[in-house]
């Protein structure tokens, strides 16, 4: 038998809870849904007894109430997230893995904050977004995130705060890097014409970075293991091959780069007018589309 209170707020409010307790317990990985019906459906043959905060009960019992009194279906999704998410907490995932996984998801969007709160009410501005964390464990996303934030005691959550404010300070810093490696970049590539663009930089430890760099239109991306001039050399060598690809003009013999000659010039030197065209290119069943350059000398009259 269950203990309700007389209030009906209170009431309701206990029935959700003994809801998503008998569920959680009956179907170890019960989802969220939003249909009351699929809740009658899965509690109305249970006769087993489950205990609850309001006292021992079976599905049976719960789904007459349910039809007698309604559900906030709402309240129920979130105590079924709440309690399958501390059950999988309690398989294995330490804590501590848990405050860092926090930590990466936050720092990616949050700025700093001075407390807790402040730190938690970005939540709410956040776009979707789900986060893997490495190294395997669940993904982290918009629904899951608060959830586990309510689990969290107040040393978890200090330690929180401390992680997202110092892992935001360490991406400033990879910025400032980025910039770096961008304008020395550009300095090499001017020579030839060629532009250079970092889109991604990170780092992790002194020798190891995670760049994503435009050299003209081609992209490179991954990790580099190595000092951070060892990856200047290595990105001006991309650049120095990239300029060796060139292109000849047909009229005048002229050698041209190519990335210049396809997003810079207009003209050859002789007054040949240079055209992007595009090219379809069959690889086996497949047929690419390939920019391509065509070079063309109008008859003079
Ligand atoms: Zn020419």
């Amino acid at each position: 038998m269950l203990q309700l209170s007389k209030s009906l707020t209170k009431r309701k409010k206990a029935i959700a809870i003994v809801v998503a307790q008998l569920l959680s317990n009956i179907y170890q990985d019960v989802e969220p849904t939003h249909e009351m019906n699929r809740i009658i459906d899965l509690l109305k043959d249970e006769s087993k007894s489950v205990t609850t905060a309001y006292g021992t009960t079976s599905g049976e019992e719960v789904t007459k109430l349910i039809s007698e009194e309604g559900l906030d279906m709402d309240e129920v999704n979130r105590r079924i997230l709440l309690y399958r998410n501390r059950r999988r907490l309690k398989k294995g995932r330490t804590r501590s893995q848990l405050v860092g996984d926090l930590a990466n998801y936050l720092s990616d969007y949050c700025s700093q904050a001075k407390t807790y709160e402040e730190l938690v009410d970005q939540i709410k501005h956040m776009p979707k977004m789900t986060h893997k964390p490495l190294g395997g464990g669940f993904d982290l996303d918009n629904e899951n995130v608060p959830v586990f934030l309510e689990t969290l005691t107040d040393e978890e959550r200090k330690k929180l705060l401390q992680k997202v404010n110092e892992k935001i300070a360490q991406g400033g810093k990879e910025f400032e890097i980025g910039e770096d490696l961008e304008r020395y970049l550009n300095e090499v590539g001017m020579k030839y014409g060629i532009d250079c663009s970092v889109d991604d930089f990170e780092t992790m430890g002194k020798s190891y970075f995670g760049i994503k760099v435009f050299i003209g239109d081609r992209g490179i991306i991954g990790w580099f293991h190595g000092t951070f001039e060892e990856l200047k050399a290595a990105l001006s060598k991309e650049i120095e091959l990239e300029a060796q690809d060139k292109v000849k003009c047909p009229y005048c013999g002229r050698k041209i780069v190519r990335y210049v000659a396809m997003n810079i010039l207009k003209n050859c030197d002789c007054g040949a007018k240079i055209e992007i065209v595009r090219e379809s290119v069959r690889k086996g069943n497949v047929t690419h589309m390939k920019r391509n350059i065509a070079f063309l000398k109008l008859k003079e009259t």
